[in-house]
């Protein structure tokens, strides 16, 4: 309801109370003038019944006693007694309390007050002059009507009637020539007592002579010529004012009370009215928020690559969204009212539809199901579910085939090597892991084979990585045809491989794989028109025989290859129990050696090198001895591999260059010093700022420093190798080749790298004497050397005919327990200053 309605509403209400109040207004005064007029209209009443009563009895007297006329004028005593019977019947009656009887002369004759004859003057006894009223009755005789006034006796109204008597005499009287007639006259004085009296007959309250002032009030009557005979007055009961007494207040409450209430009701309505506006406005807000998130709902939706489903209870498509056909390829119609089953199917046993309704699901369900697109693709997809409250099921789809895809593929990955697509090391050891909680028994043993290929990094250095690849793939597809499609081939390392092998039952069948394994291997791979010959070492572990776990069966294989390795490659070794026992001793060792130093247990001796020609020393050796507090003397070939596997080799090696330029410096200018370095140095350290630092601080000159390396080393990294020997040959030391012949002899090297000499090994110099073709061999390598312009060292010459040899083929130099064993620094010493003498 608006302000205005509300403003009306209440004026009209005014208008009505007013109304109200003005008709009862209206009301009271018109019952206060009726009853004022009621009241007045009863005491009239009661006077003009008083009236005629009086005339009535007045005129009735008269005339009955008309024969009295007669007896008047002689004052007779019995009429006395009958006036005196009149009056007191008049005075009980009507209340009279005067009754005279006056003669022509106006004279009193008789008279009876009260009921009670005496002898008073009507006229004193009134106080009042009775003159005109006397001749008006004495008039009235004419028409035998009785006379009746009011006067006023003493203060008090009073009510006379006269009428003369014998009017029927009269007429004949009036022929004798009488003159008056005599009149009955009688008063009723209107004192307390009458009024009282008259009071009670007529129901009128309060009838009272009125005092003198009380003239204007409405309640009163005047009685005779303009009241001359004294007023009357009464109580007037005011219902009308009572009843606006009564009414108004009433009608004011009430008033009040519906302003009152249709204030509360306004407010409430206003209120209500608010609220509402309140929520009819929450209302638009909510349908225009409900507009905005239904347009969301289908952007997010049409935009998004998912897409919606409805089914119903009956699992079938109630709404699929547009996407649906632009993921899917297929058609909505088709599919809507169809069985989502028929759709989808998960990609777990069981069905899509049981899976959703299943007492065990979540609220939400997410399942990766599969369907096959328009193109007869199978495509993976991931379903989320919502039960709908009315029954059915509501969700979205996610295509994730590429996902999948993708996971597999890394999943492959991170299973296999890139590039020979072999297991890896992470998929071995769940392969391993799974086999070996089959428990296998010794009649069905768990075989695992550690294979290493020999002579790979030449390869790979020499021809490149490409080639070395491809080596590898080819070496893999080898391995694989050798073995059970159940069994597993991983490549865990560069050149390193691992097979797991479930069905070989003894050790001959395990040898006869192993023999064909080497012999697969072994077979030429042509790489880019070249052939590459290379070989494979196994160590052998099985379970349950040697170990129960994964991780100490690998341990295992890898001993015994690295016994097959040690025992001249190309062969395949058994773990056994003293393998691991060696091992173990080898690790104490590696423990050891790394205190030797700071213990000063490592000592130098050095080894003479003699011109073969006269024999006169011209250089020694320094040859690295550790002389262990408990083991007592270990020699370099127990212990270098140790140190170069441990990463402790730049530390022995520092301390074998420092050593040996120190005591060198004492020696004759004419004698160097030959220091044996380890690949490894070649490729971490800092060799040449080493060997800069070491001649610096040692002071020996350059020349007299001789270092020599191994051809192995010439293997690997060329570029880098010859970038540190022309650095070296800077600083202007002497480099050699060491055990030159054995492994990867290559004329080239001597050739690409800057080689001051060459030294042949010492196994060449053994075999010599057993055949004519080492002694060829030896006076061919001798050769070379002088053919590259490089001083030709032997080594490990033994005896005199060795030595006789040596000079007939014209080598350089020589070293062996012939010439001298390898002397202590103090022996050596001594040898220096004798050959001095
Ligand atoms: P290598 O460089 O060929 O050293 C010569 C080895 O032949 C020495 O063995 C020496 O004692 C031994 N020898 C010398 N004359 C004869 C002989 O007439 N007959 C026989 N059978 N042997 C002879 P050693 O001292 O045991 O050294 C073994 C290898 O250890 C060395 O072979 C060398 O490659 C390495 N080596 C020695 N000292 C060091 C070193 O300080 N640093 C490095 N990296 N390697 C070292
Ligand atoms: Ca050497
Ligand atoms: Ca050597």
């Amino acid at each position: 309801m608006t302000r205005a309605s509300l403003f009306k509403f209440v004026g009209l209400l005014a208008c009505v109370f007013l109304l109200a109040c003005y008709l009862l207004v209206y009301i009271a005064s018109d019952l206060d003038r009726s009853e004022q007029e009621d009241r007045a209209f009863h005491v009239e009443k009661a006077l003009k019944s008083l009236e005629a009563a009086l005339t009535g009895s007045i005129k009735d007297y008269a005339i009955l006693n008309d024969p009295l006329e007669y007896k008047l004028s002689e004052k007779d005593m019995g009429w006395s007694h009958s006036l005196e019977k009149i009056g007191l019947e008049l005075h009980r009656t009507l209340g009279v309390q005067g009754l005279f009887v006056l003669n022509g002369q106006n004279q009193t004759i008789y008279s009876a007050v009260n009921g009670e004859l005496t002898s008073v003057q009507a006229e004193r006894w009134a106080n009042h002059s009775l003159g005109p009223f006397l001749n008006e009755a004495r008039a009235g005789a004419k028409t035998s009507a009785p006379t009746s006034a009011f006067i006023n006796i003493n203060g008090i109204p009073a009510l006379v009637a006269a009428m003369a008597t014998g009017q029927t005499r009269t007429r004949s009287s009036s022929s004798t020539g009488s003159s008056s007639p005599s009149l009955f006259l009688a008063v009723v004085v209107l004192d307390e007592a009458k009024l009282r009296k008259m009071a009670e007959d007529y129901d009128i309250t309060g009838l009272r002579v009125a005092p003198s002032d009380a003239h204007h009030e409405a309640s009163i009557l005047p009685l005779g010529h303009n009241g001359e005979a004294g007023v009357l007055q009464w109580d007037l009961p005011k219902p009308g004012r009572n009843l606006l007494e009564l009414g108004l207040p009433l009608l004011g409450i009430s008033a009040l009370l519906i302003f009152l209430m249709t204030w509360v009701i306004m407010r409430r309505a206003t209120a209500a009215a608010h609220a509402l506006d309140d929520s009819y406005i929450f209302l638009q807000n909510a349908q225009v928020a409900l507009a905005a998130s239904e347009e969301r709902f289908r952007d997010v939706v049409e935009a998004s690559s998912d897409w919606v489903w409805e089914i119903d209870a009956e699992w079938r498509f109630k709404y699929l969204s547009e996407r649906f056909e632009i993921v899917t390829g297929l058609h909505r119609n088709a599919w809507l009212g169809a069985v989502i089953d028929g759709l989808l199917s998960t990609t777990e046993p069981g069905m899509l539809s049981s899976k959703l309704c299943s007492p065990r699901r979540r609220h939400d369900l997410h399942l990766q199901c599969s369907y096959i697109d328009a193109t007869g693709q199978i495509r993976i997809t991931r379903i989320s579910a919502r039960e709908m409250t009315n029954g059915g099921f509501r969700g979205a789809a996610t295509d994730i085939t590429e996902e999948v895809e993708a996971r597999r593929r890394i999943e492959f990955l991170s299973q296999h090597d890139a590039m020979t697509g072999l297991p890896n090391r992470i998929r071995l050891q769940e392969f391993l892991d799974g086999k070996l909680k089959a428990f296998p028994t010794d009649d069905r043993p768990l075989v695992m084979l550690s294979l290493d290929l020999d002579r790979f990094k030449p390869v790979n250095d020499m021809l490149g990585h490409a080639a070395g690849d491809s080596v590898l793939n080819e070496v893999s597809i080898r391995l694989a045809a050798c073995v059970r499609q159940d069994d597993l081939v991983a490549r865990i390392g560069g050149d390193e491989f691992v097979l797991i092998l479930t069905d070989l039952t003894c050790q001959g069948e395990v040898e006869s794989l192993c023999e064909r394994l080497i012999k697969s291997i072994e077979r030429p791979i042509k790489i880019s028109g070249q052939e590459v010959f290379i070989s494979a070492s196994i160590g052998i572990a099985m379970a349950p025989n040697d170990a129960r776990e994964a991780t100490e069966l690998l341990r295992y294989a890898d001993i015994a290859l690295y016994e097959a390795k040690a025992h001249g490659r190309n062969t395949w070794r058994f773990y056994a129990g003293d393998m691991n026992a060696k091992l173990i001793e080898r690790r104490r060792l590696e423990i050891d050696l790394r205190n030797a130093i700071t213990n000063g247990e490592l000592q130098l001796q050095f080894q003479p090198r003699s011109r073969i020609v006269d024999g006169n020393m011209v250089g020694a050796e320094a040859l690295v001895r550790w002389l262990h507090p408990e083991r007592g003397l270990i020699l370099p070939d127990a212990f270098i591999p140790i140190a170069e596997d441990a990463g402790m080799i730049l530390t022995i090696s520092d301390w074998v260059l420092e050593t040996a330029c120190f005591h060198a410096k004492c020696w004759p200018d004419n004698l160097f010093v030959s220091v044996n370095l380890s690949p490894a140095e070649f490729k971490q350290g800092n060799l040449i700022g080493r060997v800069r630092k070491i001649l610096a601080e040692s002071g020996i000159k350059p020349h007299r420093l001789e270092l020599e390396i191994t051809e192995s080393l010439m293997l690997e990294d060329v570029e880098g190798v010859l970038e540190v020997m022309h650095a070296l040959k800077c600083l202007g030391v002497r480099i050699s080749m060491d055990d030159f012949g054995i492994g990867y002899s290559s004329l080239s090297h001597l050739r690409t790298f800057p080689f001051d000499g060459m030294k042949i090994d010492r196994s060449f110099l053994n075999k010599m004497s057993e055949n004519e073709d080492h002694r060829a061999l030896i006076e061919a390598m001798v050769g070379i050397g002088h053919a590259l312009a490089l001083t030709v060292t032997a080594e490990g010459i033994e005896t005199s005919e060795q030595l006789d040899l040596l000079k007939s083929v014209s080598c350089d130099e020589g070293q062996g327990y012939y010439l001298s064993l390898p002397l202590d620094i103090d022996e050596f010493t001594d040898l220096v200053k004798s050959t001095l003498m």
